[in-house]
């Protein structure tokens, strides 16, 4: 309880923001608080530990902020889901829905292998879709899906209740 009042007090709403009619959370202000941002790695690190994660996946861009320094604190690899056409190597792709057309997020095809666990994390969990998309892409490059961990769930957009099909089961954490 403590944990979620600090970092809900650092996070910011921006309104109209990157449209009219849109409330952004801007989590800026955490990462600037040395305290907060410790304190947020920590919870992602323990999950790590809870959920045996032997690899940590982000997801572009803010996620990669925040996951970065989970795997050096959890002592496990880092593994980094990008947009499309970012990544150097052979990837493997994955499309998904968005309001008004279509995304796609890539993984390098060789990043993960059979018998790893992820713990996939991002900052904010909104409709879901990014999500959905990347924990197929776990799957598809041969590695089992620990949990799914976000800084934030905009629970009005039901992301949780999309993405329970892709969950399989394994947990959806909102810190
Ligand atoms: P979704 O695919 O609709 O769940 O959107 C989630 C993605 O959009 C995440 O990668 C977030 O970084 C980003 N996102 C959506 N809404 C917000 C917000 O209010 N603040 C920060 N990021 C957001």
């Amino acid at each position: 309880a403590e944990l979620r009042e600090l970092l809900l007090s650092r996070i910011t709403d921006v309104p109209d923001y990157p449209q009219p009619g849109v409330m952004f959370k801007d989590i800026t202000p955490l990462l600037a608080d040395a305290r907060a941002f410790g304190a947020l790695t920590d919870a992602f690190a323990d999950l790590c530990e809870r959920y045996h994660a032997d690899k940590v996946v982000g997801l572009e861009a803010r996620g990669f902020i925040l996951a970065a320094p989970v795997a050096v604190r959890a002592g496990i690899g880092f593994v980094p889901v990008r947009k499309a056409g970012k990544l150097p190597g052979a990837t493997l792709g994955q499309s998904y829905d968005l309001e008004y057309g279509t995304a796609e997020v890539e993984i390098h095809a060789d990043a993960l292998a059979p018998g790893d666990r992820v713990l996939v994390i991002d900052d904010v969990l909104a409709t879901g879709g990014t999500a959905d998309a990347s924990l197929q892409l776990v799957r598809r490059a041969g590695a089992e899906v620990a949990g799914l961990a976000v800084l934030l769930e905009l629970g009005f957009l039901a992301g949780r209740q999309r993405l329970e099909p892709g969950l399989k089961g394994a947990p959806l954490e909102a810190l």
